[in-house]
């Protein structure tokens, strides 16, 4: 296939907990929080930046959101050129968690979805 793109190739490796995948395949996800300040990441972190410890426990996610913005991927990088076009949004959970979903339906800007996993990645389900 003819491309007008330059070949690129990115390397490298983000390591995420077992705990988290683990939930991924379950349909769930997961953040962390920390037991000392309460202070909560997304993506899951070990280290407290706000109070330097590391007593981190995880809990869950809302499964509840809102889109705050999108974008339509027409133009699809390299690996991903045989995909159909898809919607990525930022969804602010109503534990007040953004994060990055696919959008599967409709997207607009203040749509509820419903957060769910593939598996593999996070899904943002437009509701309604
Ligand atoms: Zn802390």
């Amino acid at each position: 296939m003819q491309t007008d793109a330059i070949p690129l190739s990115l390397k490298y490796k983000i390591k995420y907990p077992d705990e988290f995948i683990d939930a991924v395949k379950r349909g769930e996800i997961l953040a962390t929080k920390c037991r000392n300040c309460g202070a909560v990441y997304f993506p899951p972190q070990r280290d407290c930046y706000n109070c330097g410890k590391s007593e981190m426990e995880w809990i869950k996610v809302s499964n509840e959101g809102e889109i705050m913005t999108y974008s339509i991927v027409t133009q699809k990088p390299q690996g991903f050129e045989e995909y159909a076009d898809y919607i990525i949004g930022i969804v602010k959970t109503k534990d007040n968690i953004n994060l990055m979903a696919w959008i599967k339906g409709q997207p607009k800007v203040g749509a509820r979805v419903r957060l769910t996993t593939d598996g593999v990645r996070i899904i943002g389900e437009v509701l309604g």
